[in-house]
C-alpha cells in the first residue's frame, strides 16, 4: 500500500486500544536502571522520546506540555524566587522556568541519571543549555526522597514526572502522604503544577484521582486541559496552591505578567491560552467530580503499561 511505514512504534495505552508511530530511524535504547528509555525520529512528530513504552516528549510539540506545566503555575505566584523541578530529565521544564525573570535558584531532581546524560547529549533542542545555568542545581534522585530529606522551602514545586505505571518509579509521587509532603514545602504563597494524565473520557481515573488527593490538601485545586499531538490522547495537568486562584487571572492580568517578569518569547502560552486550559467540559467537570478516589500510598493508583 502507498505510503506504509516500514518500521512502527506500537504505544499500548490499555490492554486493548495502542498508537502506531511511523519510524523513519532508531536513535538510541537502554534500559536503565529505572526504565527502557529510547529515542526515535517519527514521520509525524520528529525526534521523541519514550520511557516505557510511553511518549515523554516529541521535538514538534513539546513546547506545548512545557508551557502548560510551567508557565501558569509561576506567573501565579507573586514572586517565584526558588523553582523545584522533580523529574523533568529532557531538560526543557527548566528551560522554561528559566525564563522567568524573578527565579533565582532552580533545582531539578531526576530519579534517572541516564535519561539527563543522554538528554544532554541527544536533545539539545530540548534543554538548550539550561543545565548549564548558574541558576541550576541538578540532581539525580528520587524525588520524593529529596522533599522528605532537605528542610528548605520552594516558591513552586513543578512535578514532571512519567506516568504510574507498576514497578516505574513515579507512582509515590502520585499519592496523598507525597501531596502533603509538597505542601509543607512550599511557601506560604506556594504553587504546584503537575502532569495527571489524559482527559480521555473512558481513562479519566488517573486524572479525577490527582484531583481529589490533592484536595485532601490544598484549598484551591484546579485542571487544565490540552492538545498535545504526539501524546495522541488529550492530555490534563492539575495546579494547586495555598493561596491563589489562576480562575481569578484575567487574560489581560497573564499578558501584563508576562510583559513584565519574561524576555524570551512563548510559543503557545499567553492571556488567551491560560483562559482555554483552565475551560473544562461539562461532561469531563461531571466525571473528574464522580470519581472521586483517594490515592495512598498503600492503594496507588497504576496507570496501564
Ligand atoms: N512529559 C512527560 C510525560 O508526559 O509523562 C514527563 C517527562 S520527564 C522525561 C519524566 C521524568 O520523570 C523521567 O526523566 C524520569 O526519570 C523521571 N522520574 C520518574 N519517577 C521519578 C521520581 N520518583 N523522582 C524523580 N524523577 C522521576
Amino acid at each position: 500500500m502507498a505510503g506504509r511505514k516500514k518500521r512502527w512504534y506500537t504505544e499500548y495505552f490499555s490492554t486493548h486500544s495502542a498508537v502506531m508511530h511511523g519510524i523513519e530511524k532508531w536513535l538510541y535504547s537502554e534500559v536503565t536502571p529505572f526504565q527502557h528509555m529510547e529515542l526515535v525520529i517519527t514521520y509525524d512528530f520528529g525526534k521523541v522520546l519514550f520511557l516505557d513504552g510511553k511518549v515523554q516528549s516529541a521535538a514538534s510539540d513539546e513546547f506545548v506540555y512545557h508551557d502548560a506545566l510551567v508557565h501558569p503555575a509561576l506567573l501565579l505566584h507573586p514572586n517565584p524566587r526558588n523553582v523545584l523541578i522533580i523529574g523533568g530529565g529532557e531538560g526543557a521544564t527548566l528551560r522554561e522556568t528559566l525564563k522567568h525573570d524573578t527565579v533565582k535558584r532552580v533545582v531539578m531532581v531526576d530519579i534517572d541519571q541516564r535519561v539527563i546524560e543522554v538528554s544532554k547529549k541527544m536533545l539539545p533542542e530540548w534543554h538548550q543549555g539550561s543545565f548549564e545555568d548558574k541558576r541550576s542545581t541538578v540532581l539525580s534522585m528520587d524525588g520524593r526522597k529529596y522533599l522528605e530529606e532537605n528542610e528548605q522551602t520552594f516558591d513552586c514545586i513543578l512535578v514532571d514526572i512519567s506516568e504510574p505505571v507498576e514497578d516505574g518509579p513515579a507512582y509515590l509521587l502520585f499519592t496523598k502522604e507525597f501531596y502533603q509532603i509538597v505542601y509543607k514545602r512550599l511557601s506560604p504563597e506556594g504553587v504546584v503544577a503537575l502532569q495527571a494524565g489524559t482527559t480521555h473520557l473512558n481513562d479519566i481515573g488517573c486524572l479525577a484521582s490527582v484531583y481529589h488527593t490533592l484536595k485532601t490538601s490544598f484549598p484551591v485545586v484546579r485542571v487544565m486541559e490540552t492538545s498535545i499531538p504526539s501524546f495522541t490522547l488529550p492530555w490534563g495537568f492539575c495546579l494547586a496552591s495555598k493561596k491563589h486562584d489562576p480562575w481569578k487571572l484575567s487574560p489581560a492580568e497573564v499578558d501584563s505578567r508576562i510583559a513584565a517578569r519574561i524576555s524570551s518569547p512563548l510559543r503557545s502560552y499567553d492571556g488567551q491560552t491560560h483562559a482555554g486550559l483552565f475551560q473544562i467540559s461539562k461532561h469531563l467537570r461531571e466525571a473528574i467530580e464522580k470519581n472521586v478516589g483517594i490515592i495512598e500510598d498503600k492503594r496507588p493508583f497504576f496507570t496501564p503499561a
